[in-house]
């Protein structure tokens, strides 16, 4: 099998001699201090870098140079996402599932979990839950299984979700993250109105893969690498990759991924739209050091600081997985979405107590999405809840332009202000109001258009009278 970013084989974009040369490249010349600079010096154009480039980075360790790989990572994160954080809940729909995923409690041998499946009434319970905390953003999770699962229980579920408007509350964008599967059901999800199709590649590693997939569909790569081509044959717009760090060598899934995206890109002139960087974490029948890959916090942070580099225009999604400490460290770094206030249980947000018996993974950050919303604020963030992009129709090459031309700052922006002052009023603690206010005051006078500052004061104005889902 040769290398070939254009070609639609799994085997041929995502090559493991290629792969492996990367590694064994970016091992010979970390420290060739001049090649380091040299690209440095291409990413700071903000155009990205090959992932031959980026491996280079996340292997060198010469002090100065790394704290340069930081520096710059931090500044593309201002430069294209400001200070803004888009905020999401997962919502677990079902925890049956015929796959036989080694790291994922949800396997089909594990028989200490209950098995559990939402009906409409208890999606819409979920919902009301999560809209009551003040969510507009959601991530649909599902075992895969044909019988219990099949495309049309999620198709009813993405309905029930759009449908239910609860006080002020709603869910406007809902993305899906379950199985790999046909290009007619991808339509089917792209005409029920989702967001993003979201599939964890897990490893890039075709031989670890089978390994830790010894069972059901999932055990195939092809099917399960191709998926997102076929999701853009289905005519889904904007998808999101990512692996889950700790299953293999992280230098190959760094190089892997960053293939994907290039293929991506290559094949249909737009590359993911967003990039989530989970860790395995323990569950039932899960613990972590079965797994020999295990990296430190460090480098999971530099491998951020890489992927900000790498691909700009991607956005770059944290789950609660990470600990407060290690989410505030990555954010600054290159995350420009988290989850807040996240259960990951079938039926979790219903329920006053968080569950722990069908939980997907341990959380480590517990706090609420009131308490997050707090904390980035005192920490110089503005939390957004905007969906504008997809409903305004910027999806695919259409985002990836105004993205580009560094256009969307200007919607980005205003809409974190206008969605996070609903927030305030509807959702929002004492403490976090006031401080929310003064963050809005504070931010509209960096607004840099005139006209579109004084719409935003007024449209304030108007959603203080009770009038929502303004959106530029
Ligand atoms: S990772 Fe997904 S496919 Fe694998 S066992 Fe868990 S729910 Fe099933
Ligand atoms: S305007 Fe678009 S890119 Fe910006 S935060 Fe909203 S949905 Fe995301």
């Amino acid at each position: 099998m040769k290398y070939d970013m254009h070609s639609m084989k799994a085997e041929e974009f995502i090559n493991d001699e290629e792969i492996k040369e990367t590694v064994a490249y970016a091992n010979a010349h970390k420290n060739d201090l001049a090649l380091v600079d040299e690209i440095l010096e291409k990413a700071r154009k903000r155009k990205g870098i090959s992932h031959r480039d980026a491996s280079v980075l996340l292997a060198c360790d010469d002090e100065e140079k790394v704290k340069e790989i930081y520096d710059l990572a931090e500044q593309i994160k201002k430069d294209f996402y400001g200070n803004r954080i888009v905020l999401f809940a997962p919502l677990y729909l079902s925890n049956y599932c015929v796959n036989g995923c080694l790291y994922c409690p949800y396997h089909l041998k594990n028989k200490h979990i209950p098995r559990k499946k939402l009906s409409q009434e208890e999606v819409a319970k979920e919902v009301i839950a999560l809209q009551d905390m003040g969510h507009k953003r959601l991530a649909i999770e599902a075992g895969e299984d044909p019988v219990n699962n099949p495309i049309e229980y999620i198709l009813d579920c993405i309905k029930t979700i759009y449908s239910i408007k609860h006080k002020n509350g709603a869910i406007r964008r809902v993305n899906v993250n379950i199985a790999a599967t046909t290009v007619e059901n991808y339509t089917k999800l792209k005409d029920a109105g989702i967001g993003t199709y979201i599939l964890f590649q897990e490893t890039y590693n075709k031989e670890n893969y089978e390994v830790l997939h010894p069972t059901g569909p999932k055990h195939d790569y092809a099917y399960h690498t191709e998926a997102m081509d076929r999701a853009m044959e289905g005519g889904i717009d904007d998808v999101g990759i990512g692996v889950l760090f700790g299953l293999d060598n992280y230098a190959y899934e760094f190089a892997g991924l960053l293939m994907h995206a290039e293929h991506l890109e290559a094949v249909h002139g737009v590359g993911p739209h967003t990039i989530s960087v989970p860790r395995v974490k323990p569950a039932d029948d899960i613990d972590p050091g079965d797994f020999d890959n295990s990296l430190s916090d460090d480098m999971f942070c530099k491998i951020a600081a890489c992927i900000r580099i790498a691909v700009p225009y991607t956005g770059m999604i944290i789950s609660t997985r990470e600990t407060p400490e290690v989410r505030e460290k990555i954010i600054r770094l290159g995350v420009s979405q988290i989850s807040g206030g996240s259960r990951t249980s079938v039926g979790g947000y219903a329920e006053k107590e968080r569950p722990h018996d069908t939980e997907q993974f341990d959380v480590s950050d517990n706090r609420t999405l009131d308490e997050v919303v707090n904390w980035l604020m005192r920490a110089g963030y503005i939390p957004s809840f905007c969906t504008a992009c997809y409903r305004e129709g910027r999806t695919g090459d259409r985002f990836m332009e105004l993205c580009k031309s560094g256009q969307i700052q200007n919607c980005c922006h205003p809409n974190a202000l206008m969605t996070l002052k609903e927030f305030l009023i509807d959702y929002a603690s004492e403490d976090t109001k006031r401080i929310g206010e003064e963050v809005i005051e504070r931010e509209i006078g960096t607004i840099p258009k005139e006209k579109v500052r004084e719409v935003v004061k007024e449209r304030l104005v108007k959603i203080a009278e009770g009038e929502r889902d303004f959106r530029f």
